[in-house]
């Protein structure tokens, strides 16, 4: 059993991966190729969001976008507690300030009301208002901008999170890594009306290429004009001219012609995820111990992740009779943002974001793709069932 089975999916589609990799290879233009324009058209057309720029990860597209912005020293920038790595590391890599703020305990996605007090613990300067890290301490910060996450494929509450962000002139970036293809109140993710949306795709994401690749959404013209040149080096009218710094941030012309072969299905693909995320919770509703993952009733989750939740003290057990069985697994995310090592001159404290810790002590993540069969759910229900009431 896989966790991902990326080869049942690709003997699916074997034969428009192959044509697609042969036309690149025909035409011979690997960087910045035909099908780099045409995958942001597909792009666009799929999500609804007026411009699209490729760029080669998620995490570039995330930090293209702050860059842009002119994020730096002295800005606060919010992320939630519960996230990859990445979300955080884009803003601490422009050398402002993630100020973390803690999940909502059904959903895992950032909490409005958390939003609402941990800026205004930045603007009083007031860690007894939330808890701020050292620099929002002993210093003012500015806050500039919020990144929301789609935590395992569901979008956060947009309509909360951007009324506090208007209310204090923020700019919000949806990072959209897990959940491109997934739909918050009849619109798809990534045209939600946030200033910026970001989507990954590395093939274990829902849209995976075979290798590194991102894209960035807006629908502000002036910004994707100013990503293009981000992109290249910050180019002027050719590379050579280059009026800002910038990074190398192309999508690989491979990599779009494998996505544009996987774009083909994945609406089916979407589809076939509710499926297979019933099958589970029908197998796995009963057990006692078990709790289920949440999708709101206005939420389409496109389930990069099926995360089931254990009793803290059990998960121990529950893996390791996983693993007798021969089952996969993973935990995201061990430890909670403020209590990765790379974050320690942040000065957080480990009980800061009880949501976020009580999380990441007790998720178990259980294989799960488009292609899992009624067979293995079946055996992975039982294994969970044995495993928590040996
Ligand atoms: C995967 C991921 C990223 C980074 O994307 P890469 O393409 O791996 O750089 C950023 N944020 C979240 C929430 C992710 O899951």
């Amino acid at each position: 059993m896989q966790f991902i089975d990326l080869a049942a999916q690709q003997q699916r589609i074997r034969s428009a991966i192959d044509a697609r990799v042969k036309a690149v290879l025909d035409h011979g233009i690997y960087i910045m190729g035909p099908e780099i324009c045409e995958l942001e058209k597909e792009l666009r057309a799929f999500s609804g969001s007026g411009h699209c720029v490729s760029c080669a990860s998620g995490t570039d597209a995330l930090l293209m976008v702050l860059m842009a912005w002119g994020i730096g020293k002295n800005d606060a920038v919010f992320v939630p507690a519960f996230t990859f790595f990445a979300t955080a590391e884009a803003v601490a890599m422009l050398g402002a300030t993630p100020v973390i703020v803690d999940i909502d305990p059904v959903t895992f996605n950032m909490s409005p009301e958390g939003l609402r007090k941990a800026i205004a613990a930045v603007n009083a300067r007031d860690s007894s208002l939330y808890p701020l890290p050292c620099e929002g301490r002993t210093q003012q910060l500015i806050p500039r901008a919020v990144i929301p996450v789609d935590l395992f494929g569901q979008a956060a509450e947009y309509d909360a999170l951007l009324a506090v962000a208007a209310e204090y002139g923020l700019r919000v970036m949806e990072d959209s890594a897990q959940a491109f293809g997934g739909e918050y109140k009849g619109k798809k993710n990534c045209a939600l009306g946030c200033h910026a949306a970001i989507a990954s795709f590395f093939p274990a994401k829902p849209l995976g290429c075979y290798g590194d690749g991102g894209a960035v959404f807006t629908e502000d013209p002036d910004l994707a004009e100013l990503l293009c040149s981000i992109r290249v080096h910050g180019k002027g009218i050719d590379k050579y001219d280059n009026i800002r710094i910038g990074i190398n941030g192309r999508l690989d012309t491979l990599q779009a012609a494998i996505l544009l072969a996987k774009l083909d299905i994945f609406a089916e693909e979407i589809a076939l995820r509710q499926e297979k995320a019933s099958l589970y919770a029908e197998r796995m509703g009963s057990i006692v111990g078990v709790r289920l993952p949440e999708v709101l009733p206005h939420n389409r989750s496109v389930w990069a992740q099926y995360c089931i939740r254990l009793p803290e003290e059990k998960r121990a057990a529950v893996i390791a009779h996983l693993k007798t069985q021969g089952i996969p697994y993973s935990i995201y995310y061990p430890k909670p943002v403020h209590m990765l090592g790379a974050f320690a001159p942040l000065e957080y404290a480990e009980e800061d974001f009880p949501h976020a810790l009580a999380a990441s002590r007790s998720v178990l993540a259980l294989p799960f793709h488009p292609y899992l069969t009624e067979e293995d759910a079946a055996r992975v229900a039982s294994a969970v069932k044995e495993g928590l009431h040996a």
